[in-house]
Parts: structure tokens; C-alpha cells; sequence
């Protein structure tokens, strides 16, 4: 196996709750595995409201991420977008390039390409061309990190596991995270302006419930309780060999923990 020498691994999301969704049961086995984490999101979610103005609602949220990502000892970034307003464009292309340059990771997960919503896509598409470029000394003007690289790149499910058209996205990778879904459940649970509307609307804990349905759902799949899925970046000049899978992988992965 060819683990990275610099193990910083980063969570480019569109929305505060996104990675505590899709892939934070994988986060924190890399956090115990001593990886440096970080998660990012290019909004801070200001639509994620039916009463506060977007400046309140964004204020409340990044606190929520903050600590979710503290409860691992994450860092926790934002892109600044506005919700449903994350544009492919120049500066927007920039700050990206900046922040994977500060944080220079060997360990890249993002939504999937085709997803439910834009705002998903098009971070997709940003964690993508930031991974490829974010290395080049004339990408951006912060200082290049040593151990920079072009990093393993995972896409994790979109939202149900299916794409725009309904058609189910196949995982190449899963990991078990049934030792680490109380840790998830507990991020999850730091958003919790958003848990309490889903709560009031549903009269049950839709919030986390629909995560842990997800999570069972993976785990079948992986013959485990919990398991989250990915799908590998194996394009030109990215690492092609399996790194979750060969240091987490359940369903017939070499599980090494
Ligand atoms: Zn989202």
C-alpha cells in the first residue's frame, strides 16, 4: 500500500451537515488512524431556514459545523458562497485553490458529480479541479505545503443513492462504520438548527433517522451494521490503488483495524 507521508485528508462539501451525512463514520476512522481532518463547505447554508434572516441562519450553522468537526478534531472551513448560489467560476475556482493549498490534503472526499442539487455539483466540480491543480506553484499564492500531492479523490453517494435520473450510483469502495456511527451521530446532531425544524415537521427524529437508515442500508451492501460508500476519482494522474479500501474496506476489503 502507497499511504501518503503528509495524512491530511479533507471533506469539500457544499453545505454545513453535508460530510456528517455522507462521510463522517469514515472521517472519524481517519482521525483515530491520526490523520489531520478538515471540512470544508462552500456555503454556510443560509437557506437551511423557515424564520431567520440568511445572515442569523449562517451565523448559527457555522457554529454547528465548527463543533462538529471539534468532536474529531477537525478544522472546520467555509468557501463563503451563498446557498443554492455555488457557481464554477473564476474567483469561486481561486478560493478554492487557496484553501486546498493552505490545507494541502493527500485525501479528498466531495459530493458525487450528478447529484440532487446544484450547489452539490458544483462543489464536486470545484473539489475536483482544486485537487488536480492545488499543487502547481503558480495555482495560488499561498505558500505550497510540503508533501502537496495530488490526492486520492473520493465521491461519496448522492443524497438516496441515486442520480438525477433515478438511476442508482454503484460504490467502489465501502467502509464499515459501525464502531464510529455514535461519533457520527453525535456531529450530526451538533446541526441542530436543522434537526429541530425536520423534528418539528415529522414528529420523529427524521434527522438522524434518515442517516442511520442510510447507513444500515450501506451496510447490507457491505455485509456490516453501518457502512458508508464511495465511488474512486481514478482519472488521469490521480492515485488509481484503493487506499479506503485497503485500510478499511469492508465487504471483502482488507480490513486492517
Ligand atoms: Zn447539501
Amino acid at each position: 500500500m502507497t499511504e501518503p507521508k503528509r495524512k491530511t485528508a479533507l471533506a469539500f462539501m457544499a453545505h454545513p451537515d453535508d460530510a456528517e451525512f455522507l462521510c463522517a463514520g469514515t472521517l472519524v476512522r481517519l482521525a483515530e488512524d491520526g490523520w489531520s481532518v478538515h471540512i470544508a463547505t462552500c456555503t454556510a447554508g443560509d437557506c437551511g431556514t423557515t424564520t431567520e434572516t440568511p445572515w442569523s441562519i449562517a451565523a448559527t450553522r457555522t457554529e454547528e459545523a465548527r463543533k462538529a468537526a471539534a468532536l474529531i478534531g477537525a478544522e472546520y472551513h467555509c468557501l463563503g458562497e451563498r446557498d443554492a448560489l455555488v457557481v464554477y467560476d473564476k474567483p469561486t475556482l481561486q478560493r478554492a485553490y487557496d484553501l486546498f493549498r493552505r490545507v494541502a490534503p493527500t485525501l479528498v472526499f466531495t459530493h458525487a458529480p450528478k447529484d440532487y442539487m446544484m450547489d452539490h455539483e458544483v462543489a464536486s466540480l470545484l473539489a475536483r479541479a482544486g485537487s488536480f491543480i492545488y499543487g502547481a506553484p503558480n495555482a495560488s499564492a499561498v505558500p505550497l505545503a510540503e508533501g502537496s500531492q495530488v490526492p486520492y479523490l473520493y465521491y461519496c453517494d448522492p443524497v438516496e443513492g441515486v442520480d438525477p435520473l433515478g438511476r442508482p450510483v454503484e460504490p467502489t469502495t465501502l467502509v464499515d462504520v459501525t464502531a464510529q456511527l455514535d461519533k457520527k451521530t453525535e456531529m450530526l446532531a451538533c446541526h441542530a438548527s436543522q434537526r429541530e425544524w425536520l423534528r418539528a415537521h415529522h414528529g420523529t427524529d427524521e434527522y438522524l433517522d434518515a442517516m442511520r437508515r442510510w447507513v444500515a442500508a450501506r451496510g447490507e451492501l457491505a455485509g456490516t451494521a453501518a457502512a458508508e460508500a464511495f465511488v474512486q476519482h481514478r482519472g488521469h494522474a490521480y492515485p488509481r490503488d484503493d487506499l479506503l479500501t485497503e485500510r478499511f474496506g469492508a465487504g471483502g476489503g482488507k480490513t486492517r483495524l
